[in-house]
């Protein structure tokens, strides 16, 4: 039976691959879905056909029918403009496993009972004793001491990265929401004194309790079980610290980051269980999530090390949500006499979009602009909306085709060539302060460069500043318009006015 589910886990895991590469191609991306489904199934058959115990079925019936219930329940009721946040608190799941997942090693591991050692026994003799009270504990007798060595820090870096993930996670959650009024879960960055001494003061504190709790296990229970519940205490509270001294416009980073610490964290179970499927699944998680901090910081144009450090979207805001300057109106019908003269228009779409669910009145336009000969293409800022693609995935949904859907890169230069660019919805992505103003919070990121073309028309419902808090100069230069609305309802009646 055991090599049926070595080999249902290889299946698996060729099958998570697969989803991954799928993943990478809008074209593919459905079959990486299936791919990663049928994956799934099979690993939890796999796992379920692994356990030799009837309570132990029992259970995990019962723990798969209310994660199931769970589940279907968040995804029939969630909103796509939700899914970072849905995405954050599940990682503080994953998080929160792996502290459970190592405590419960620790409890395992244990020595069960106390150590007698006969006065005239020779130093020999006690070594091979005390050796033998490290492997001969519960369930454990099998493992060599160099054996129980490496599982303890597995144990102690599993719950420090679970912890760190699990609290950091429900932070990033409350930052996106928006809806808290704790400092920690504001979008503007948490500037404690002398921040990175924590931070630092944090990781030696918890490498000396490592090396305490290595010492100590075997022979006490008491002190190695205080050094864990201490650690995880710190770990908690340097996950906090960690994600709420991030600033607003970083975000895309630190979401990505839980995404690669929650897969670590998955690895770090997947050892301490013993189970190979959920260390090959933790790892293609954790570097998949690693390789996209590394992308989404080289679009921000920021270095990995000081987004983590916390080092950027501290600078002033300096007079961040003044208004500068005179802005001109356009109604919905002159919005659309300009694309019925226009030859070539460029869609950026932000944020505004989701909200709005405007991709479907934005594809009908496309469509009919597209069918009177104009050249209709969009702007895909990599952080545009609230997660990785997710542009990408709101104009899928609405069938708009792939081949004019374009990347930041491909399309920066053409802008100065174009007649009319429709802003739908996104504002950092598009502020020309980022290029402009050095002590701007979002100096240094890559924008759309939008200003660049005739005509400039922004959708949104009033002079308000985007996600990092930062007034935008493009809604005042003289070739932009606001176009104030709910996007939705705007573009709808564009669309009635190209008739
Ligand atoms: P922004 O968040 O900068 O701006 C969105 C704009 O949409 C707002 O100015 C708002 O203005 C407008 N808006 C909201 N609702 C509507 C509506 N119903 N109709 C019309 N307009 C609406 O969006 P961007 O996409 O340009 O930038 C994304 C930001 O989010 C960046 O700062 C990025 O760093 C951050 N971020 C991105 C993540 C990612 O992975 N992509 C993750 C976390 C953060 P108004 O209220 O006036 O309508």
């Amino acid at each position: 039976m055991s090599g049926l589910i070595h080999v249902a886990y290889i299946i698996s895991a060729l099958l998570f691959i697969l989803s991954l590469a799928g993943l990478s191609k809008q074209e593919t991306a459905k079959l990486g879905c299936t791919s990663g489904i049928v994956g799934m199934t099979i690993a939890l058959l796999a796992t379920f056909v692994g356990v030799d115990t009837v309570i132990g079925w029992v259970i995990i019936v019962i723990a798969m029918i209310v994660g199931a219930a769970i589940g279907l329940y968040l995804a029939a009721k969630v909103e796509m403009t939700q899914m970072p946040e849905l995405v954050a608190m599940l990682h503080s799941f994953v998080g929160l496993a792996a502290v459970l997942v190592g405590f419960n090693s620790f409890i395992e591991l244990m020595p069960s009972s106390s150590i007698t050692v006969s006065a005239n026994a020779s130093l020999q003799e006690v070594a091979t004793i005390l050796e033998q009270a490290k492997g001969a504990v519960a369930g454990h007798a099998e493992l060599s001491a160099a054996e129980i060595n490496i599982h303890l820090v597995e144990i102690f870096l599993g719950v420090f990265i679970g912890a760190v993930t699990f609290t950091g996670s429900i932070v990033a959650y409350g930052k996106l929401n928006g809806g808290f009024s704790l400092a920690i879960f504001k979008s503007k960055p948490l500037m404690l004194p002398m921040r990175h001494w924590l931070n630092v003061a944090a990781l030696v504190v918890s490498f000396a309790l490592l090396i305490v709790f290595m010492i100590t296990a075997g022979n006490d229970a008491v002190i190695p079980l205080t050094c864990l519940i201490v650690m995880t205490a710190i770990a908690f509270l340097f996950g906090i610290h960690l994600v709420a001294s991030i600033g607003g416009a970083d975000m895309p980073v630190v979401i990505s980051m839980l995404n690669s610490y929650s897969g670590w964290a998955a690895a770090a179970a997947g050892f301490m269980l013993s189970n190979d499927l959920l260390i090959v699944t933790g790892s293609l998680v954790g570097s998949s999530g690693a390789i996209l901090s590394y992308i989404m910081c080289k679009a921000m144009n920021r270095s990995f090390m000081s987004v983590i450090l916390g080092g950027f979207g501290n600078a002033p805001a300096a007079a961040a949500d003044e208004e500068q300057g005179e802005y001109r109106e356009m109604k919905c019908n002159d919005v659309a006499e300009l694309l019925k003269n226009a030859s070539s228009v460029i869609i950026t779409p932000g944020y505004g979009m989701a909200v709005a669910q405007a991709q479907y009145p934005v594809a009908e336009m496309t469509a009919k602009l597209r069918a009177k000969g104009v050249n209709v293409r969009f702007g895909i800022h990599p952080v545009a909306g609230r997660l990785p693609g997710h542009m990408n995935v709101l104009l899928a949904e609405a069938k708009v085709p792939y081949d004019i859907v374009l990347e930041m890169d491909e399309i920066n230069d053409d802008f100065s060539d174009t007649d009319v660019v429709l802003v739908i919805g996104a504002n950092d992505t598009v502020n020309p302060a980022a290029l402009e103003n050095p002590n701007s919070p979002i100096a240094g990121m890559p924008v759309l460069e939008v200003w660049k073309a005739k005509n400039v028309v922004v959708f949104k419902r009033s002079m308000n500043t985007g996600y990092a808090g930062v007034q935008n100069p493009l809604f005042f230069k003289e070739n932009t318009y606001m176009c104030f609305g709910d996007a939705k309802k705007s573009v709808d009646e564009i669309v009635k006015g190209l008739d």
